[in-house]
């Protein structure tokens, strides 16, 4: 099957076509950092990396490597900026802040034609997901300085959809707009989801049958790149959704195409994307290993190398909608930044959620990792499903402690609580708590 590309020249370009570009981008974007950034003229320097010497993609290797903490520190460093910031201030048009677990938030800068690349690459995952210019958009996202909102409803706007905005309404207000009118479009992070799903049931109200919606897309988070998460989220809309991952440091750097074959295509002209093994050599077709993007498109603070602790494989297929850009097996597969030792066993929360998911009796639900006697363990707290009989929760309970000692190869203990005992979330789901770390007082 061939779906249609927005820009079918860029998406299905040639092997060496698609290398042509991306070197002309790569030669003037690492010129323009070394020139105009004082923070990458240090870094450049300092690792003896001459930007004249790159004459082919794997010279981009002997460059360094660029992190969120050193792009944190040097806007503390030099207030309120940083001197990563490459163009003279009064070039800049937007600011947008990442989301912190903890400190103070990074905070990140463009020009116009920055933000031109940002949310156009974000309407080519629309469109690839099928929203077309008829369609009306909700993008369901916190309004503020977060480029969630921002983003979606620009580039849902750069498709020429009628976009309705919510950033600000309560979700009351925005399941009445969903009935009201007729958008066939909604954008939001997955625990959201759910919680909007969660809330019409409440009401009585059935999204997949009372509102026009067609597609749904999430970010934020990964919970729409995992099969049983994503189901619950069509069943409850009657809806395809996807899942788009993307950085604010970087892009909305990818998306599954409607071919739904599994892979997330890569919007490599405007990031060129390396996936390193634990020693930093590229993995091969088939591996795994953690994403490294450079930006090729934005000006204001051109990132090199930029490590994304996300995990990604390297696909070694084909998908058959007929793009050739480079594609990762299901999406962002782990964070580094969350992986969890238990017993000496490497846990990701996101494995976690893949094996909670398909029990559909299950609302919500917490990971709490802790030391009971003075050994690790993992407590996985859940919130039944109203509709589930009293009688059955110890059944619930058993299975999903099956479930996940098979899945994870350690013992997990299993709570059911009451149902709506557990928080949801609104925005991005805080589930994981790690008492090991946190000071008991
Ligand atoms: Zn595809």
């Amino acid at each position: 099957m061939a779906s249609r590309c927005l820009e079918p020249r860029l998406e299905r370009a040639s092997r060496a076509a698609m290398t042509r570009l991306q070197l002309r981008r790569l030669r003037e974007q690492v010129a323009h950092a070394a020139r105009s950034s004082p923070f990458y003229r240090r870094k450049l320097r300092a690792a003896g990396a001459d930007p004249r010497k790159l004459r082919a993609l794997d010279d981009l290797r002997r460059l360094p490597f660029t992190t969120k903490d050193e792009l944190k520190e040097n806007q503390l460093r030099h207030p309120p900026w940083g001197d990563v910031l490459a163009v003279p201030p009064a070039d800049v048009l937007r600011v947008h802040l990442t989301s912190a677990t903890t400190g103070r938030p990074l905070a990140f800068l463009d020009t116009a034609q920055d933000w031109h690349g940002f949310y156009h690459s974000y309407a080519r995952s629309l469109y690839a997901y099928g929203v077309r210019k008829p369609d009306m958009v909700m993008a369901a996202f916190s309004y503020g300085p977060w480029i969630g909102y921002w983003s979606g409803f620009y580039a849902a706007q750069d498709l020429g959809c009628l976009v309705y905005p919510v950033g600000g309404l309560s979700t009351e207000q925005r399941l009445d707009a969903l009935v009201t009118y007729p958008i066939t479009v909604l954008g939001c992070t997955p625990s959201y989801a759910l919680f909007l799903a969660e809330a019409a049931a409440k009401k009585g109200l059935d999204l997949a049958k009372e509102t026009k919606l067609r597609i749904t897309w999430h970010t934020g988070e990964p919970g729409a790149s995992i099969p049983a998460t994503r189901a619950k989220i069509e069943a409850a809309f009657g809806v395809r959704a996807y899942d788009l991952p993307g950085l604010t440091e970087i892009a909305a750097w990818g998306f599954e195409c409607d071919a739904r074959a599994g892979l997330t295509h890569v919007h490599e002209d405007y990031v060129y994307p390396e996936v390193l093994d634990e020693q930093d050599r590229p993995v091969k077709p088939g591996e795994r290993g953690e994403l490294v993007f450079t930006s090729l498109y934005r000006k204001a603070m051109p990132l090199l190398r930029y490590r994304t602790r996300d995990v990604v494989q390297l696909a070694d297929r084909r998908c058959p909608c007929g793009r050739t850009l480079v594609a990762f097996e299901g999406g962002v597969l782990a964070r580094l930044d969350d992986m969890k030792k238990v017993r000496g066993i490497i846990v990701y929360p996101r494995r976690i959620e893949e094996l909670v998911r398909p029990h559909r009796d299950v609302d919500e639900f917490q990971i709490v990792f802790r030391r009971v006697d003075g050994l690790d363990d993992i407590l996985l707290r859940l919130d039944p499903s109203p509709s589930l009989a009293l009688a059955e929760r110890p059944r619930l309970r058993e299975a999903l402690a099956r479930d996940l000692q098979l899945g994870l190869g350690i013992r997990v203990s299993v709570e059911v609580g009451e149902p709506g005992s557990l928080p949801r979330w609104d925005h991005k789901a805080r589930r994981v708590t790690d008492e090991r770390t946190e000071v008991p007082f």
